[in-house]
């Protein structure tokens, strides 16, 4: 997706060779025209796919999650809560994510009543590394008994490996910006 090439390009930053900072129209502060769009190209994507309900982790995946869902006909999203605790109280649906930012294990939890067999699920999240995230909500939407529509990102690292091997299992993902290297020094190169 142009727009977010673009953007990526004037307003992100990189650090090291693995970090992409977006705070300036994603992360922190929001550009909700561009979530708009991106709603819409996730759709186009999406094309002919009946989606009851889109799924995303907390924090920096609602707000991305709420615009996809205006393109999706206004369905409800709901969002995974992390929790440093193990003992997760309640009839909730829950799993284990390593966390790329924070170097820390989470458990991610979604109330049972939220996601039913019933439902098509699409999950959406900003970013695709290692693939932990997207593994983590997957397996609660099985879990559900609800069925995997697929994932929509906003940007894939495809030099990080989470993508290409959540492919090969048959998972179906839609990134809008795909990075195939990066560096502080010679900067962004998108895929193809
Ligand atoms: P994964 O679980 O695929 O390894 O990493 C995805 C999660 O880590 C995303 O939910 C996102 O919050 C975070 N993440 C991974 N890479 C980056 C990055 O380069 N920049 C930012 N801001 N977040 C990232």
């Amino acid at each position: 997706m142009k727009l977010l090439e673009d953007r990526i390009k004037s307003d992100g930053v990189v650090i090291g060779t693995e970090i992409l900072k977006v705070g300036a129209f994603l992360n922190q502060q929001m550009d909700v025209a561009l979530f708009r769009e991106m709603g819409r190209e996730w759709r186009k994507l999406y094309d002919g796919e009946t989606v009851t309900k889109i799924l995303t982790v907390e924090a920096s995946g609602i707000a991305i999650a709420c615009m996809a869902a205006e393109a999706f006909g206004d369905c409800p999203v709901v969002f995974a809560k992390k929790t440093k605790t193990r003992n997760v109280a309640g009839d909730v649906y829950s799993a284990s994510v390593y966390s790329f930012t924070h170097m820390v294990m989470n458990e991610v939890i979604v109330p049972k009543e939220y996601l039913q067999p019933g439902d098509r699920v699409l999950i959406i999240d900003d970013f695709l590394a290692n693939g932990e995230a997207l593994r983590g909500l997957i397996s609660i939407v099985k879990e559900s008994g609800a069925a995997l529509v697929g994932c929509g990102i906003a940007i894939e690292k495809t030099f990080q490996p989470g993508g290409a091997s959540l492919r090969e299992e048959g998972i179906r993902i839609e990134s809008l910006a795909k990075i195939r290297a990066m560096s502080e020094d010679t900067g962004i190169v998108f895929e193809k």
